[in-house]
């Protein structure tokens, strides 16, 4: 095996916690990357990996972009990821996430958690009995919080309006438009607040009647979802899986801008050129989606009474998206590097590693 900080993902994380609880079930991986600017804030995955090495590769890639990602959104808050090997059943007991709870307790607020892939917000409020350390819980109306989907939607909506302003010259999205890659939380809330403003969209989903039903809530197109990458629109819009940014990915697309909420969507950084190479304008993803971490950090620090609890300073924040992916792309311009260069080096400045 090699050392585990020569591993390609390893980017001077500050400390890997491994955590494994035999009689509770539970085998995790939580990474803190920086804690510069604050404790580590990210979310939980449980997913199953067939190879542990893939876990491992998860919490570090995903632990540095919330690093980055709350940097960039202006939070008191550093970089961490939590991975929970979960079984090939996916099999997910109380006690496992007990256990989980008393692990994150225990770094004493290094790391504060909440939902990603595979953690509902049940989840979380049994996490919640064990550890304060956690946000993402339940919230009464106009307060901060909840579901992070719908704000993250928001952020996403606002940055396209951004890049159809900046590439296509338009104040309005009217009649622009946008192929949708997935439909869940975050890509059906963009196409919704998209179609309020007379977009034309074309939705893809692998849950085809997912997209089927949102198309026709929205009077919208669909394709299939081995389709949506080359349809020929103005914006393709992410909001499915990462590393959909490849060779053969990139080459497929016949759109004018990127811009989406998955995370990670680049498979490899030099991704973030080829796009630039084709002329396509991209909006680095841990910018546009942080509108959810936004709206779940002020919910921990209102908990904490240290930030407003309302849900107008969330809005306000979030409103904060396009004029920092202008500021991206206006930099990517005067020096000709790609914006997710230009993100990436304006962010590890940020965390005091510039
Ligand atoms: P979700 O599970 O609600 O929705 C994802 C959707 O994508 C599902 O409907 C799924 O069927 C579909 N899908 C999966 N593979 C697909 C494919 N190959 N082609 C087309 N559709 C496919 O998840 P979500 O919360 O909407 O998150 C979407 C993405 O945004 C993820 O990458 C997530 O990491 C990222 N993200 C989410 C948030 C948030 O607040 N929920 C915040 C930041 C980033």
């Amino acid at each position: 095996m090699n050392a585990f900080w020569t591993e390609p993902d390893f980017d001077n994380h500050e400390v890997v916690h491994f955590v494994h609880d035999e009689k509770r079930g539970l085998t995790a991986i939580i990474a803190l990357h920086s804690t510069h600017l604050g404790p580590a804030a990210g979310g939980t995955r449980f997913w199953h990996y067939a190879q542990p090495g893939a876990a491992m590769r998860d919490a570090l890639r995903l632990s540095r972009g919330m690093s980055y990602k709350n940097a960039m959104a202006g939070l008191p808050m550093g970089g961490g990821k939590a991975v929970i090997l979960a079984s090939e059943d996916r099999a997910k007991t109380p006690e496992m996430l007990a256990a989980f709870g008393d692990a994150v307790e225990g770094l004493g607020g290094k790391y504060v958690t909440a939902e990603d892939v595979g953690i509902s917000v049940e989840d979380m409020v049994a996490v919640k009995q064990r550890t304060e350390y956690v946000s993402g819980l339940p919230v009464g109306e106009g307060e901060a919080g909840g579901n992070p989907g719908p704000f993250t939607a928001l952020g996403i909506y606002l940055g396209i309006k951004a890049a159809v302003q900046h590439k296509l010259g338009k104040d309005s999205v009217e009649g622009v438009h946008v192929a949708v890659q997935g439909t869940g939380s975050v890509g059906g809330g963009v196409a919704r607040l998209l179609a309020k403003d007379g977009a034309k969209l074309t939705l893809a989903d692998i849950n085809s009647d997912n997209a089927e039903a949102l198309a026709s809530e929205l009077g919208a197109d669909t394709v299939s979802a081995e389709a949506i990458m080359s349809v020929g629109c103005d914006v393709f819009s992410p909001n499915a899986l990462g590393a959909i940014l490849n060779e053969e990915g990139i080459a497929r697309l016949d759109c004018a801008i990127v811009a989406g909420g998955a995370n990670n969507q680049l498979a490899r950084p030099e991704h973030g050129a080829v796009l630039a190479q084709r002329g396509i304008l991209y909006a680095p993803d841990y910018v546009i989606n942080a509108g959810g971490i936004i709206s779940v950090t002020m919910e921990y620090l209102c908990r904490r009474e240290s930030a407003p609890c309302d849900i107008n300073e969330v809005r306000k924040r979030i409103a904060l998206i396009p004029d920092r992916l202008k500021t991206i792309w206006q930099e990517s311009e005067a020096t000709g590097s790609s914006p997710d260069r230009v993100a990436d080096a304006m962010a590890q400045k940020l965390i005091g590693r510039g």
